[in-house]
């Protein structure tokens, strides 16, 4: 695309962000999320000709049985008092979410697996979901769609095979890609997208290839270009999930002051005057380790028990020389790690906001 139209598109942008306050932007729930939709898509079809319809099962509902989508037509076929205004009970939704919409999950962990499993009982049919990483071990307590066996392949594939086998008619598309592997055309088929992401710099990715698809006619943005992104992420007993509609609401590069900062202490305290046991260990990985290098030229390895037991002992013995009590091996791991426990329930929670 040519750099002076996306500069242009950009700065239109955060034009509409800046007045943000003087809009009332509510797509934050299903229904209206969906009659968006519904009226994006009709929009698309006069528009576009429709030789490339996606229909999953050739129009007709393979595997349906009486009642399948009951709980869904509560939702989709009456209004209810937190409706949206402009939202249209109507049979054609439930059609709509079953043969034609196409949503993409990004992340296949902790939400990503939640995400799957509500989206395929829900009536979402075609579903893709990209992820780059492989299953760790560690991962099966709240990652439930993997079992030991799984442990090294690809967490995309896994999670798409569990679901292909457990829902009848739903048909998930795996990638073991990085969502940086794909272009504007790929991004361009889905009519939702949906993050379930750990990273900051992923989603600022995503948010910014969705914000390059969006077109203006005049001036005036064109909403069948638009792809709502629904975004979430947890930390720990913390977890936030929101809908961005590109163009139209704050996007996430408008918004970055929300996320939590990533925690680093000042090298003076660390070197100095330490006060936590926090910082003891952080003396012990970023000075005393490539000072002494008790490993001769290796890496600290977080993963190696040796390298944790190294920089515990002499976390202790700084520690020690401060009275600061409170260093244990399983922090320090922690540090060294940067982890942050993952809860399966914040999980759990997050994946259901992200759905209404
Ligand atoms: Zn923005």
């Amino acid at each position: 695309m040519p750099r002076s139209r996306k500069s242009q598109w950009t700065k239109k942008h955060h034009f509409i962000a800046v007045n943000l306050s003087q809009f009332d932007v509510n797509v934050a729930c299903f229904d209206s999320l969906f009659f968006f939709l519904s009226s994006r898509e009709k929009k698309r079809r006069r528009i576009e000709d429709l030789t490339e319809k996606m229909a999953v099962d050739g129009g007709h509902m393979e595997g349906d049985w009486d009642g399948r989508w009951n709980h869904v037509k509560k939702f989709l076929e009456r209004p209810g008092p937190f409706t949206h205004p402009d939202f249209e009970p109507s049979t054609e939704s439930l059609q709509f979410l079953l043969e034609t919409c196409k949503i993409l999950v990004i992340g296949a962990g902790g939400l990503g697996c939640e995400l799957l499993k509500n989206l395929a009982l829900s009536g979402f049919r075609l579903i893709h979901v990209v992820d780059m990483d492989t299953i760790d071990v560690s991962n099966l307590n709240r990652q439930f769609l993997f079992r030991p066996k799984d442990v090294g392949r690809p967490k995309a594939e896994v999670a798409a095979d569990f679901i292909n086998n457990r829902i009848p008619g739903c048909k998930v598309v795996p990638h073991f890609k990085k969502i940086q592997d794909f272009d504007e055309s790929f991004y361009r088929q889905f009519h939702i997208i949906v993050c379930g992401l750990d990273s900051i710099i992923a989603r600022r990715w995503m948010n910014g290839m969705l914000i390059s698809l969006l077109s203006y006619e005049d001036g005036v943005l064109d909403p069948s270009s638009i792809i709502p992104l629904i975004d979430g992420g947890t930390e720990g007993f913390k977890g936030n999930a929101r809908v961005i509609l590109p163009g139209m609401t704050a996007c996430i590069d408008c918004t970055l002051e929300l996320y939590p900062p990533q925690i680093n202490f000042p090298m003076c305290t660390i070197a100095s005057m330490p006060r936590l046991p926090e910082h003891c260990i952080e003396y012990a990985r970023i000075l005393q380790w490539p000072k002494e290098k008790p490993f001769g030229e290796t890496c600290l390895d977080g993963d190696n028990p040796e390298h944790i037991q190294w920089v515990f002992d002499r976390s202790q013995e700084r520690a020690a020389e401060f009275n600061i009590t409170g260093v244990t091996y399983r922090l320090t791991q922690g540090v060294v790690k940067r982890i942050i426990p993952a809860v399966a329930s914040t999980n759990a929670v997050i994946a259901v906001h992200i759905f209404l």
